[in-house]
């Protein structure tokens, strides 16, 4: 029996793995990318180390995909992030498991990562055409090849692997989108996921570059009183709202971010309980009894917060420590727990780590990812409806993917 022949657009992580995937079931693949280098988003994951997977079962996994998590099903098990560990490790790439079971390269780098793919899928037999897909061929129904900016490729599979529209200096541009809209599939209107969040409070710009290494947040929905995040860890103002690793998490778990529906709500001071903090407070004040209150939280406080903390509290700053009351004492604890920043919105796409919507799934066959619209189309990665939280299940979304993608276009 003749190969079958594979085009695969986007040599990103679902890219090549689907790439690679399809010539080791013996089709003939080309893997079309428009940068020079393939996995140039790879190559600013997990702040250049890339977190290459998260180290659990696939009960776990499905629980990490807020969007669509049950369509994995058996993408994941087909390929589990124990087969990727085993996978990168038998290709000579070294791995290592950190905190919340990451896992990540040894060598702490991002490169190798793209190397070790970058050198299987040449090992492979695929071919490498550095092209701009722009318009799929379509036959009777039927997936026929893609047209290229240079030139046109006729296939009898293609597996759209173009990501995104975040970070779109990496190649990821919203064309999947446009490929998979003309083929008749519907897409899900996009929105920013693991984004940092916009907020019209003043207190932000004024604090802006100031990390909070230790503090405690919490996502509250002001229309139900829920809290829909409940976290510890760190987070950073900035001149237009707040970002930082904690943020980002949070802001997955944000469905309708219409402008004051949902409060960060900080505790500045979270390993301390109430009663803890206030004696803390007390016993700040009395060191300091004969001073402005004003330069009585230089221990308590990083200097940024101060001004916003004490405008806040509405005790004059020159106050004396002494005579501060009981009441005043118990607003500011207060304060310091739950210090309120209303949220007025996402950052733009562009600065997402990941891009929520796509392709919806219902016209994707999960057992294969090929269309249930067109015979011959398949679709891996970004691109689809399904989106994770943050420790390396984006990735393992785009890995297992591009596995089945791959597999199920070579028959
Ligand atoms: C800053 C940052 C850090 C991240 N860190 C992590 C992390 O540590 N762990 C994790 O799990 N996830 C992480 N992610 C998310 C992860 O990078 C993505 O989920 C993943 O890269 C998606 O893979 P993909 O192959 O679907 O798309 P991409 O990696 O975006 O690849 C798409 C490819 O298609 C190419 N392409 C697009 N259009 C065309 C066209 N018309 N013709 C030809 N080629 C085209 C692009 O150039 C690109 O190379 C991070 C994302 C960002 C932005």
């Amino acid at each position: 029996m003749e190969s079958k022949k594979v085009v695969v657009v986007g040599a990103g992580a679902a890219g090549l793995m689907a790439a690679s995937a399809a010539a080791m079931y013996g089709a003939s693949v080309t893997l079309i990318e428009k940068n020079k280098r393939v996995g140039r988003k790879i190559m600013i994951t997990g702040k250049g180390r890339c977190n290459v997977c998260n180290n659990c079962d696939v009960e776990t996994f499905i629980r990490n995909v807020p969007t669509n998590g049950k369509f994995l099903y058996s993408a994941i098990n087909k390929l589990t992030p124990e087969d990727t560990v085993a996978f990168f490790e038998g290709l000579g790439l070294p791995l290592k498991t950190e905190r919340g079971n990451r896992v990540f390269p040894q060598s702490d780098k991002a490169v190798d990562v793209v190397d070790t793919l970058y050198n299987y899928v040449k090992n492979c037999g695929c071919k490498i055409a550095e092209d701009t897909a722009e318009e799929l061929l379509l036959e009777n129904g039927e997936a026929v090849g893609v047209k290229c900016k240079n030139k046109t490729y006729y296939a009898d599979s293609v597996i759209i692997c173009c990501g995104g529209k975040s970070y779109p200096l990496t190649g990821s541009t919203g064309d999947g989108y446009i490929l998979a809209k003309q083929a008749g599939h519907t897409i899900v209107p996009l929105k920013p996921s693991l984004v940092p969040l916009e907020s019209k409070n003043l207190d932000c710009k004024s604090m802006q570059g100031l990390s909070l290494k230790n503090a405690g947040l919490k996502i509250v929905d002001t229309q139900s009183g829920k809290t829909v995040y409940d976290d510890f860890g760190e987070m950073l103002f900035t001149h237009f709202g707040m970002s930082g690793p904690m943020i980002l998490s949070a802001s997955s778990h944000i469905r309708d971010i219409s402008d004051g529906r949902y409060n960060a709500v900080i505790d500045i001071k979270p390993a301390l309980t109430h009663e803890q903090l206030e004696k803390r407070l007390q016993r700040d004040f009395d060191e300091n009894h004969n001073k402005d209150v004003s330069n009585s939280f230089t221990k308590l406080l990083p200097k940024k917060l101060v001004v916003p903390v004490l405008k806040r509290w509405g005790v004059p700053f020159d106050k004396k420590c002494n005579s501060i009351t009981k009441e005043e004492r118990r607003r500011l604890c207060e304060l310091l727990k739950a210090f309120t920043v209303e949220i007025s919105g996402f950052r733009p796409i562009e600065e997402a780590i990941i891009t929520s919507g796509g392709v919806k799934t219902s016209e994707i066959n999960p057992k294969t990812m090929e269309s249930r619209l067109v015979k011959g189309l398949f679709f891996a990665g970004e691109v689809i409806d399904c989106d994770a939280y943050t420790g390396g299940f984006n990735l393992q979304i785009a890995w297992s993917t591009g596995n089945l993608a791959g597999e199920s276009s070579a028959y």
